[in-house]
C-alpha cells in the first residue's frame, strides 16, 4: 500500500536521513509536504525529486527564491510559520516532525489533528508542551512514535511489557565533546569546539546541547512526558560508545537494553515501518570487535543541566516551556559569542527563578497560546539575564 508522508524539517539532519530511507523505496510513498527554512535550494531539489505536492520554507523572505527554484516543476511553494502548519495539516498517513526548537510545536500539533502517525524527533515540543502533545494525540486518535534514539530504544524495550512493572528507565549519554575536559577549561570552550560530537553526526544545536548535557536534560523531561515515568525513576548513565541507547529496568530485576549503531536511520526507520520491522541500511555491530562497553555516573558539576531538568519536572505545569525557551535563547547567545559555555546553565537557572519569565502562567491550562506566551516571556527574561552578564 502506498503511504502518504510529510517531512517537517526536511532539510535538516533528521529530515535528510528520513529522505534517504524514503528514496530507497520510492514506490511505497507519496510525498505530500516537505518543509525547511534557510536552505531553499535543498528543499526545492528534494521536493522535485520526490514529486512532493508542496514545499514550504519557514522564511517568508525566501518565498521568491523557493518559487524560482521550483518553477515549472508542478510543486507548489509557500512560506511562513502559518504555511508550515497548513502543510502539516494536509491529510497523510505518517509525518516526520524534525524541525529544530519550539518552532516545531504548532506544526506537530497540526499533524496530530490528522489522527494518524507522528514520528517525533522534535523533542522540544514534548519539553515545552508534553501534556498538550499527548492529549492532542489521544483526542484525535493519533499515534506518536518517538524518534529520539533513547526514546525509540525505550519504546522497543517496552514492547509487550506492562508499564506498571517498570522500576526505572536508564538513558545513556555519550558525554559529548567535553566529557574528558578538565572542569576549569569548560568556561573557555568555544562554539566550534562544542560542535563536534564524538559519535553522532547531527545538527549543530543538538550537538552543542550534547556537550552541555542540555540534550540529555531535555530527554529526561521527554521520557517523563512520553512514558509517564516519575523523574526519580529516570537515570542518566554516561556511556562513551553510544551503542546502548537506553535500558528499561523491571520489578523482577531484569534490565532490557537496546543496542545498536549510532545511526539515526535506525530510530527513523523503526518509526517509518512500525509495527513491522524491515531491513535498514545501518551497520551491524560486531560486539567481539568492540570488546567493551563503559559506563559511569554523570558528574552534575560538569553538567548542571541535569539538575535543572529534574527541578523543571518537579515544578510541573508550564515550567517546561520556560526551561526550553531559556535554553534555546542561551544556546543562541553562546553560538553568537555573547556568553560562555558554562554561562548557558546559569542563564537557564536564573530564568527558571525569574517571575517575569512566566507572568503567573505556570499553573495555567496548557494551551498552545499559553505555551507560546511563556515561550515569548521566557526568551525576553533569558535575554535580559544575558545582557546583564555581558554588561
Ligand atoms: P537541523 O538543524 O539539522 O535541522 C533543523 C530543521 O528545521 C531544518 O530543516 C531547518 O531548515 C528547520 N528549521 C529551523 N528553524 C526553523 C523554523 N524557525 N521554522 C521552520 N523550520 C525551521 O536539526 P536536526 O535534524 O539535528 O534536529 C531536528 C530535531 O530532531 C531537533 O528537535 C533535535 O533535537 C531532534 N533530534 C535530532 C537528532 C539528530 O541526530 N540530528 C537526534 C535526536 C533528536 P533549514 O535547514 O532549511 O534552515
Ligand atoms: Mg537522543
Amino acid at each position: 500500500m502506498v503511504r502518504r508522508v510529510s517531512i517537517l524539517g526536511a532539510t535538516g539532519s533528521i529530515g535528510q536521513n528520513t529522505i534517504d530511507l524514503i528514496r530507497r523505496a520510492p514506490r511505497d510513498y507519496d510525498v505530500v509536504a516537505l518543509t525547511g527554512a534557510g536552505n531553499v535550494a535543498q528543499l526545492a531539489r528534494d521536493a522535485i525529486d520526490l514529486r512532493a505536492e508542496v514545499a514550504v520554507t519557514g522564511r517568508e523572505d525566501l518565498l521568491e527564491d523557493l518559487r524560482a527554484a521550483l518553477a515549472g516543476s508542478g510543486v507548489a511553494a509557500a512560506a511562513g510559520a502559518a504555511a508550515i502548519c497548513e502543510a502539516a495539516a494536509r491529510p497523510v498517513d505518517w509525518t516526520m516532525s524534525a524541525i529544530v526548537g519550539a518552532a516545531g510545536l504548532a506544526p506537530g500539533l497540526a499533524a496530530l489533528r490528522n489522527g494518524k502517525t507522528l514520528a517525533l524527533a522534535n523533542k522540544e515540543s514534548l519539553v515545552c508542551a508534553g501534556k498538550l502533545m499527548m492529549d492532542t494525540a489521544r483526542t484525535h486518535g493519533a499515534r506518536i512514535l518517538p524518534v529520539d534514539s533513547e526514546h525509540s530504544a525505550i519504546f522497543q524495550a517496552l514492547t509487550g511489557e506492562d508499564i506498571a512493572a517498570v522500576e526505572r528507565i536508564i538513558i545513556t549519554a555519550s558525554g559529548g565533546a567535553f566529557r574528558d575536559w578538565p572542569l576549569e577549561r569548560l568556561a573557555q570552550a568555544t562554539p566550534e569546539q562544542a560542535s563536534h560530537h564524538p559519535n553522532w553526526d547531527m545538527g549543530q544545536r543538538i550537538t552543542i546541547d550534547s556537550a552541555s548535557m542540555f540534550n540529555k536534560a531535555m530527554e529526561v523531561i521527554e521520557t517523563h512526558e512520553f512514558f509517564g515515568t516519575p523523574h526519580d525513576r529516570i537515570e542518566v548513565l554516561v556511556h562513551p560508545q553510544s551503542m546502548i541507547h537506553a535500558l528499561v529496568g523491571f520489578n523482577d530485576g531484569a534490565l532490557m537494553a537496546h543496542v545498536g549503531p549510532a545511526d539515526m536511520r535506525h530510530a527513523i526507520g523503526f518509526a517509518l515501518h512500525y509495527p513491522q520491522r524491515r531491513h535498514l541500511p545501518v551497520e551491524r555491530l560486531d560486539l567481539a570487535a568492540i570488546g567493551q562497553f563503559e559506563f559511569r555516573p554523570p558528574d552534575e558539576r560538569r553538567w548542571p543541566a541535569l539538575r535543572l531538568a529534574r527541578e523543571t519536572i518537579a515544578a510541573g505545569g508550564l515550567t517546561g516551556a520556560v526551561f526550553n525557551a531559556a535554553k534555546e535563547t542561551a544556546l543562541d547567545g553562546f553560538i553568537a559569542g555573547r556568553i560562555g559555555f558554562t554561562d548557558m546553565a546559569d542563564i537557564v537557572a536564573q530564568t527558571l527563578e525569574d517571575k517575569n519569565a512566566s507572568d503567573g502562567l505556570i499553573g495555567a491550562t496548557m494551551t498552545l497560546d499559553n505555551v507560546l506566551r511563556i515561550d515569548h516571556l521566557a526568551r525576553n527574561a533569558a535575554e535580559a539575564a544575558m545582557n546583564k552578564r555581558a554588561g
